[in-house]
């Protein structure tokens, strides 16, 4: 049977795409999460950030204060980590100077596009034993 040429101009109509909405750099490419059999409660943990280096990284611009390298590295490119536990009267610059910064996919809270926010924590005292009290490990 010939086609209807109604249904052939129809079918040659572009779709509507829906208005992409600006969204700011994307913060870390995202990878389909890899089933390992490690019991974890967070979907993903990402590199380390030891002093503001990342440890895949490393250092990417010897001009730049070792603060500053993790924002340009492609794990944490354009983000200001902070740890989520730390007291809000410590300086987050600080804490990424003097820590190591343990960055997960947060089990529960998602943003706006449905991913995973990510979590920080550093490696004091209390912030690990507050991370370890919630998360149970
Ligand atoms: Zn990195
Ligand atoms: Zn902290």
């Amino acid at each position: 049977m010939d086609k209807n040429p109604t249904a052939v101009s129809e079918k040659a109509q572009i779709p509507k795409e829906e208005p992409v909405v600006q969204a700011p750099p994307a913060p870390a490419p995202r990878e389909l999460e890899k089933k390992e059999g490690t019991r974890t409660y967070y979907t993903r943990i990402y590199p380390r950030v030891n002093g503001g280096i990342c440890e895949k990284c490393g250092v990417i611009d010897k001009n730049q204060p070792a603060i500053y390298q993790y924002k340009l590295c492609e794990h944490y490119r354009g983000l200001s980590l902070e740890c989520s536990y730390c007291d809000p009267t410590r300086d987050p610059d600080e804490v990424v100077r003097i820590s190591s910064l343990k960055i997960y996919d947060h089990p529960t809270k998602k943003d706006a596009q449905g991913r995973p926010v990510l979590g920080v924590v550093c490696d004091s005292y209390d912030c690990t034993a507050r991370f370890n009290s919630e998360f149970g490990n």
